[in-house]
């Protein structure tokens, strides 16, 4: 009964941040997305998980856009293990970022990575925010990067 009375909560709740969102897209799907990805690593390599959890040592370090349409490893054909992933909106390196310089730091001196990207893509909307006059509230601050840059940089 409780688990009836939750699901209608949720779906009620998903259906209110976006009408275009069900149940069926929500968080129970990316659940059950996970426990099919386990099952189908382990029936291709039933050691699979006991040898990424040996460690990694990837030769490169992205740094791209937390947009969900370009996740790293999909967009370049790349398993777990492979690439170290740092993203925020619009790939923006920071030399007062200490999130990302932490990440180029262990990248660079721990894990001895041989590449550092720094990868954009077609259509960034942090990148076509950025160059707008609007304002978008807390992101303001972090776009004012890319905005000084093009300030500097547009002629
Ligand atoms: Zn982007």
């Amino acid at each position: 009964m409780n688990n009836t009375k939750n699901l209608n909560n949720d779906k009620q709740a998903v259906n209110t941040a976006d009408n275009k969102l069900t149940l069926s897209t929500g968080y129970r799907s990316l659940l059950k997305g996970n426990r099919d990805w386990v099952t189908k690593q382990l029936e291709g390599d039933p050691e699979y998980f006991t040898n990424l959890a040996k460690g990694q040592s990837p030769e490169v370090l992205w740094i791209g856009c937390s947009d969900s349409r370009v996740p790293a490893n999909e967009v370049t054909n790349t398993k777990p293990g492979e690439v170290f992933v740092h993203r925020n909106i619009a790939n923006v390196c920071v030399h007062s970022d200490m999130n990302m310089l932490s990440v180029l730091d262990y990248a660079v001196n721990v894990l001895k990575v041989k590449h550092v990207i720094v990868a954009g893509h077609y259509g960034c909307g942090g990148v076509a925010a950025a160059l707008t006059n609007k304002q978008f509230g807390l992101i303001d601050n972090w776009l004012r990067n890319i905005k000084d840059v093009y300030r500097l940089h547009s002629n």
